[in-house]
Formats: structure tokens, C-alpha cells, sequence
């Protein structure tokens, strides 16, 4: 979904190094995106491609000795990545929700599930208690917690795991935020229920009116959830397009394997393909394409020169397959 409207969050060019004894090391490389009001882009990659490490800088809660090297971040038309830790604490609670792989890193122990609702609504939005307190009720009905007035005040560790998860949706919408990053939100649940949290994720943000970055390793979960893609592979953005384009004709030969992943029903396909090969650590980029070692339809340039993103069909493309063609 692309749009004539202000975006949401625009990234430009951010990089982000790891200062280490080996010197820095680059984890996120020069990404740049924007995203729209209401729209739910997913970042794809292996573990260490920089898609978390992208959402954490975004939130503002990157830690030493992490640290944007370059670039800048702009949400709802402010520069962020300036700004102090207390006033991104103010932001992140109002306007950026987020939503972490493990409930319980989201959620108070020590608190119910209610106090930490009204907690959060009343820092942020003009309400007494009795009005917290319902809006708290309500949304815990919203996400599909059975008996809302009575597990009001009920503590996490009386919810199931992905009871709990929905409760984390409900703390991260409840103070209307325009925008929530969802990492791995469903990764550490049974796969029974989490494609009941995908759908709920889904539909609470769209009647909310929040937009989502939704991090995952899993191609099958943006496929299932996502507007648009993007595909990370060493700190960089491959590909990034509508979903069903790129799901059904990706482009960069990283996507065209990640989508040979994706398990279909009736597919006749009794093997999942993988990619040969591990994706390089960060002391030892390979030099031009960090792709090179792995691709199947490697250029001897690929070796040389890194490729830069350019535009195909709706999207963009960073291959020295596509160096030149726009169409
Ligand atoms: Fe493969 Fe070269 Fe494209 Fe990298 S730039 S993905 S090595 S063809």
C-alpha cells in the first residue's frame, strides 16, 4: 500500500555500528523507507540482518554499544533520532507501541494486568480513574480476554501465554499510539494460536488506525499479515515491495529463496528449499554484494561492487541483476 498521504515514519539512510574491540562493526547499513498512515510493512531476514536492531532504533531503546551512525528518523513529521531519552520515553509510551516476542517483557509481574492498562492511559490520555479502568475492561474484551471485569485485576502469570499476548496488544493500543513495532510477536507462542494473534494484531492496528512494523523471520507470517516487504540481508534492505508482488515474483535472488520457504498447501512441494550457506557475521562482510557467497546468479562485479537500490515495478531492487532497469 503506498500512499499520497504524509508518512507516518520515514527512515533515511540509517546505519547503525556496533563499537566493539575488532573496532566498529556496521549492523544496519544505509536503510531507507517509509511508511504510511494505517499501513503494516513486515522486515524479513535471518537472524542478524538488522531488522530488530532497525526497530529497536526507532523506539529509541538502541543500547551501547549500539549506536546510529548515520541517518535520521522522522515520525509524524519530528526528527526522533535527537531526541533525549526522557522525551522518547514520553513518545514511545503515547505514540510508538510495541509488542516483543516474549509477553512477560512487556508486562509487570508484580502489577495486574489492569493496574498496568490504567497505568498507561492515564499517563498519556486526559482520563480519571473510573474512565482508565474502562477503557482497560474494554480493551481486554477487544483482544478476546473472556471475563474482562473480573481478569481486570488478575496478575500475568494467571494468563496462558497467548492470553498474555493479547493483553500486550491491548497495553500497546490502549493510549492510541500511531504507530506499533511488533517483533517476532507470535514467535515464542504454540503454532495453534498464533495466527488467531497475528489476526487480532491485524485488526486491532486497523481500527485503531495504527500503522505496524512487524518483525519476523517467518515470510509466511508477512504473507499472511503484511502490506508491504522488506527484505533485510546483512543491514541491508534487498527488496522492498507490495506484498503479494513480491511473494508471487520476488526479484532479488535472496527474496526468491526466501519465498521457496514459505510452506503451500497443495503445492505438491514435499521439501521446503533452503538457501545454502549462512549469512556472513558482521566481522567478516564479504566485500561488494554481502549475497555474493550465497547467490546462485552471481556476477563477477557482484564481488566488487555493492549494488545501490533502484526501482522495479512498483517497488526497488538492490541487484546487479536490475542495476539499470526501471521497468
Ligand atoms: Fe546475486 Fe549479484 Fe544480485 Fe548480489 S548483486 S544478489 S550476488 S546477482
Amino acid at each position: 500500500m503506498t500512499t499520497q498521504q504524509n508518512p507516518v515514519l520515514s527512515v533515511r539512510d540509517l546505519s547503525i555500528y556496533f563499537d566493539t574491540r575488532f573496532g566498529p562493526l556496521r549492523a544496519v547499513d544505509g536503510i531507507t523507507f517509509d511508511l504510511a498512515p494505517g499501513e503494516i510493512l513486515g522486515m524479513v531476514g535471518e537472524s542478524g540482518a538488522g531488522k530488530s536492531l532497525t526497530g529497536t532504533a526507532i523506539t529509541g531503546l538502541l543500547e551501547r554499544p549500539g549506536r546510529i551512525d548515520r541517518g535520521e528518523i522522522h515520525f509524524e513529521g519530528q526528527r526522533i533520532d535527537t531526541l533525549s531519552a526522557e522525551e522518547m520515553r514520553r513518545l514511545r509510551g503515547r505514540k510508538i507501541g510495541a509488542i516483543f516476542q516474549d509477553p512477560l517483557t512487556s508486562l509487570n509481574p508484580l502489577m495486574t494486568v489492569g493496574q498496568q492498562l490504567i497505568q498507561t492511559i492515564r499517563t498519556h490520555l486526559k482520563l480519571g480513574q473510573a474512565a482508565a479502568r474502562q477503557r482497560a475492561i474494554d480493551f481486554l474484551a477487544e483482544v478476546g480476554i473472556p471475563a474482562p471485569e473480573a481478569r481486570v485485576d488478575q496478575y500475568p502469570h494467571q494468563f496462558s501465554g497467548g492470553m498474555r499476548q493479547r493483553v500486550v496488544i491491548a497495553l500497546a493500543l490502549c493510549a492510541k499510539p500511531s504507530l506499533v513495532i511488533a517483533d517476532e510477536p507470535t514467535t515464542a507462542l504454540d503454532v495453534s494460536i498464533q495466527a488467531q494473534i497475528l489476526d487480532l494484531l491485524k485488526k486491532m492496528c486497523r481500527d485503531h488506525g495504527a500503522a505496524v512494523i512487524l518483525v519476523t523471520h517467518d515470510m509466511g507470517v508477512i504473507a499472511e499479515t503484511a502490506d508491504r516487504v522488506a527484505v533485510m540481508y546483512s543491514g541491508r534492505i534487498v527488496e522492498i515491495g507490495l506484498v503479494e508482488k513480491v511473494v508471487r515474483d520476488p526479484h532479488h535472488p535472496y527474496s526468491s529463496g526466501l519465498m521457496q520457504s514459505i510452506p503451500r498447501v497443495g503445492s505438491g512441494v514435499e521439501r521446503l528449499t533452503q538457501i545454502d550457506g549462512a549469512m556472513p557475521q558482521l566481522t567478516d562482510l564479504p566485500g561488494g554484494c554481502a549475497f555474493h557467497p550465497r547467490c546462485p546468479r552471481a556476477l563477477s562485479e557482484c564481488k566488487i561492487t555493492q549494488p545501490t537500490p533502484v526501482p522495479v515495478g512498483s517497488g526497488q531492487v538492490a541487484c546487479h541483476l536490475f542495476q539499470g532497469e526501471t521497468a
